[in-house]
C-alpha cells in the first residue's frame, strides 16, 4: 500500500535527488572554503574562544538566568561536518578541522554553533519550542505511519487522517527549524564582523556561502517532509471519493 510506484516516484526519488543536491552543495562551499585561511589567523576554537570571552562587547548578553555564557565548554568530535551545540551539555562540539584549522569555513561554522549557544542562553522561543516537540516528533513519526496505516487498512478514514496530524509534527519541527537555523547564523555573521575575525569582502561573502549552504540542507529536509505529508493525504483524501 505504501511502497508503490507512486510513492517512490513522488516521495522517494524527489527526496533522494533534494539531500543528494544539498549534500553535493554544503560540501562544495565547505571545501572550497576549507582552503582559504582567514586573516585573522584563528582556527574554529581560537575564534569561540575569543568572542565567548568578548562576547558582552559585542551586545550579547552574558549573565541571564541560564547562568554564564562564560562557563560554556567546548569539545572536539571526530569526523567531518559533524559540529554541533548539545544544550543539554551546555557543550559546543567542534570538528577537529574546524577546531585547528584556521580558515574562513572554520570560523563561520564554530561562530554559527556559538549562536546556538547563545539562543539557548537567551532561551531564544523557537529553539525552546523546537526542544519541546523533539519527543512528540520521535513518537509521532512512528505512531503517524501506524494510525495511517491501520486507517486504511480497516477503512476508518477518520482515524487515517489523525494519523496524517500526527505525522505532520514531523513537517512543523523542519518548519521551525528554519528560524532556528537562520537566526544562529545571522547571529554568528554579526559576532565575526563585528569582533573583527572576518573583515574583507572577500571573507564575508565566503562566510555567507557557507552559511547559506548549510541553511539550505534544512530547506531541502521541510521540503522532504511536505512531500512525505501531501503523498499521505493524497493517499487518504483519494479513499474518501
Ligand atoms: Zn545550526
Amino acid at each position: 500500500m505504501f511502497y508503490n510506484t507512486d510513492y517512490i516516484m513522488m516521495v522517494m526519488l524527489p527526496t533522494f535527488l533534494i539531500m543528494m543536491a544539498a549534500q553535493w552543495y554544503v560540501k562544495s562551499a565547505y571545501s572550497k572554503w576549507s582552503r582559504v585561511p582567514n586573516r585573522s589567523g584563528l582556527n574554529g576554537a581560537e575564534a569561540l574562544r575569543k568572542l565567548i570571552d568578548r562576547a558582552a562587547a559585542y551586545g550579547v548578553q552574558v549573565d541571564t538566568g541560564n547562568g554564564d555564557l562564560r562557563s560554556l565548554r567546548m569539545e572536539m568530535i571526530g569526523g567531518n561536518l559533524t559540529d554541533h551545540y548539545d544544550p543539554r551539555q551546555k557543550t559546543i562540539r567542534l570538528s577537529p578541522a574546524v577546531a585547528q584549522q584556521p580558515t574562513v569555513a572554520s570560523v563561520a561554522i564554530a561562530a554559527h554553533e556559538l549562536g546556538h549557544a547563545i539562543q539557548d542562553h537567551e532561551g531564544y522561543f523557537p529553539l525552546r519550542l523546537r526542544g519541546a516537540m523533539v519527543p512528540a516528533v520521535q513518537i509521532g513519526s512512528y505512531l503517524g505511519w501506524i494510525l495511517i496505516f491501520a486507517g486504511l487498512l480497516l477503512n476508518l478514514t477518520g482515524l487515517a487522517w489523525i494519523g496524517i496530524l500526527v505525522f505532520s509534527s514531523g513537517a512543523a519541527f523542519a518548519l521551525l527549524t528554519l528560524p532556528v537555523e537562520l537566526d544562529a547564523s545571522a547571529r554568528a555573521r554579526r559576532l565575526l564582523f563585528e569582533s573583527g575575525i572576518i573583515a574583507s569582502g572577500e571573507e564575508q561573502r565566503g562566510v555567507n556561502h557557507v552559511l547559506n549552504a548549510a541553511a539550505l540542507t534544512y530547506v531541502a529536509a521541510l521540503i522532504t517532509a511536505v512531500l512525505q505529508l501531501l503523498y499521505f493525504v493524497s493517499l487518504v483524501s483519494g479513499r474518501r471519493r
